[in-house]
């Protein structure tokens, strides 16, 4: 078979052997300040989160989703959940596969809430929920049919701050995502997320801080539901100036001027004759 990869042909393939698979990472840490002064925008960015996911599921019957929740200690998948699928009758004439994917992520995502414990921790373990997506999108493509082409993504919904301390962790599965043609977007609730912004360049993938969360389920429709070979002919918002800095890995903060091993290329704020990495 001669498969042409460049983006031109990619559209023109036939569209059933080719479907998207879509992983959404929701951040649901009751740390993050946005969910702090108001606890109920969890639930509307819930709903807002299922409804987008049910509008990339009517755009092709073999399209594949998953959702993940993420939260300070633990990420997990709330659909497809742990168990055995939920037993669903048709309500009110609503395609079946939507009325699982709402009762399977609510479910799920209550399990998730109420096993938290009662320290809160701001910080969101992003860097490993989109380990945990990466090593999900690695086994559907394992197993997958032969001759079927899947365009995988990972959308990250979040109003956590990128804190520098998941400096090394971030730019590890940035790059493996890089490797494997996955597309990274995310969706900034609350702050700008400048080590996030660079994993979405790196990628590929779009950046988007929503100026208001009353309309987040808009801004997901309008910009991260065209799957990425599509983007490049509609009109998204511009992409901005990556802030590139590195993280020392001594102190964790982001620096702009700094000093790297020439062995290891570890990066240090101060000049140290002997690299505390290598040695
Ligand atoms: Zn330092
Ligand atoms: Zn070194």
């Amino acid at each position: 078979m001669n498969f042409e990869l460049s983006s031109d042909r990619v559209t023109e393939t036939s569209p059933l052997d080719e479907t998207s698979l879509l992983v959404i990472i929701l951040d649901t840490n009751p740390g993050q300040r946005i969910l702090r002064e108001n606890p109920h925008i969890l639930t509307q960015c819930t709903d807002s989160v299922i409804a987008f996911a049910n509008a990339h599921l009517m755009q092709k019957a073999q399209n594949k989703l998953a959702i993940m929740a993420c939260h300070s200690k633990i990420s997990e998948f709330v659909y497809p959940g742990p168990g055995k699928p939920l037993d669903i009758r048709q309500v009110d004439g609503q395609y079946e596969v939507f009325t699982l994917v709402e009762k399977t992520v609510k479910q799920n995502l209550m399990k998730v809430l109420t096993s938290e414990t009662s320290t809160v921790y701001t910080e969101s373990l992003l860097a490993g929920a989109i380990a945990m997506a990466l090593c999900y999108i690695a086994r559907i493509l394992r197993t997958k049919t032969p001759g079927l082409k899947i365009n995988s993504r990972i959308l990250t919904v979040t109003g956590s701050s990128d804190s520098a301390s998941q400096y090394m962790n971030y730019m590890n599965v940035f790059f493996t995502a890089q490797k494997q043609s996955v597309v990274i977007d995310v969706c900034a609730l609350d702050q700008h997320l400048s080590l996030l912004q660079q994993g979405c360049d790196i990628t590929s993938g779009l950046y988007l801080r929503i100026p208001q969360i009353q309309g987040l389920l808009q801004y997901l429709l309008w910009v991260f539901l065209p799957e990425p070979p599509v983007r490049q002919k509609l009109v998204l918002p511009p992409p901005v100036k990556v802030d590139y800095r590195a993280a020392c890995f001594c102190h964790r903060e982001l620096i702009d001027v700094g000093y790297v091993c020439s062995v290891c290329l570890s990066i240090f704020c101060k000049f140290s004759p002997i690299c505390t990495t290598c040695q």
